[in-house]
């Protein structure tokens, strides 16, 4: 019992926290209106930056450079999230700037898309020592800050890249190979989980997955492809 309402309030802490990052501020009580002057303030990516600061919230920060916030269109129609900065990532402060984030470019182009156009985040904004798997406090302490950002940019579709960005987004165990290209929802956001760039690197067969779920999001999108 005392597990399920644990669940429960971490549930609702993440909505308000959601709630917050799309400018709701407070929540309509009876005789006032929801729409009142004051009521629904939009917040910027860049006031989410600001609120995270030179943020401590976990051990991560000890062993870190950069914080790698997240880059790209803040009114992105696609948002990829990955699993956590790298080497390349930490020293340069943006997401996705080593081979992994190469491969992910040439992605990107294959459904005819700037990476310019597209907002880049991951789950945890710190790297990990020697790149080890993110813990669970460490991908908790950023939860929320990631799901300001999602709040910020409302996008139609977030493409979960990998292991990671995938069972934290969608609160599951599942195997990622069993979530690749299916559909999702996220507040109403559309999810498609797809291979992560860094395992296509040394798993180049499983491209043509990766292919076959960048088209359903270029169709999703609207917009045409040619092949990876
Ligand atoms: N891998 C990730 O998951 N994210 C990055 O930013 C770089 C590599």
């Amino acid at each position: 019992m005392d597990e399920y309402i644990n669940e429960l309030i971490s549930d609702l802490k993440t909505y308000l926290e959601y709630l917050k990052g799309m400018g709701i501020v407070s929540l309509p009580t009876s005789g006032r209106k929801a729409d009142e002057p004051g009521q629904s303030t939009m917040i910027t990516l860049e006031e989410v930056r600001k609120e995270l600061g030179d943020c401590k919230r976990c051990k991560l920060h000890r062993t870190r450079r950069t914080i790698v916030f997240g880059e790209g269109n803040e009114k992105a129609t696609l948002m990829l999230v990955g699993e956590g900065p790298g080497y390349d990532e930490d020293v340069q402060g943006k997401p996705f700037v080593g081979k992994a984030g190469q491969l992910l470019t040439k992605i990107l182009q294959s459904i005819n898309l700037p990476r310019e156009e597209v907002y880049i985040a991951n789950i945890i904004k710190c790297r990990p020592p020697q790149n080890r798997n993110p813990e669970t406090d460490e991908i908790q302490s950023c939860h929320p800050f990631l799901m300001k950002q999602i709040g910020v940019i409302q996008p139609k579709i977030i493409c979960a890249l990998g292991t990671f960005s995938a069972q934290t987004l969608l609160k599951t165990d599942t195997k990622i190979t069993a979530l690749r290209g299916k559909l999702f929802d996220l507040e109403g956001i559309k999810v498609i989980p797809t291979y992560h760039p860094a395992f296509l690197l040394r798993n180049p067969d499983k491209k043509r997955e990766v292919w076959e779920d960048m088209k359903k999001i270029a169709e999703l999108l609207g917009l045409g492809t040619s092949s990876i």
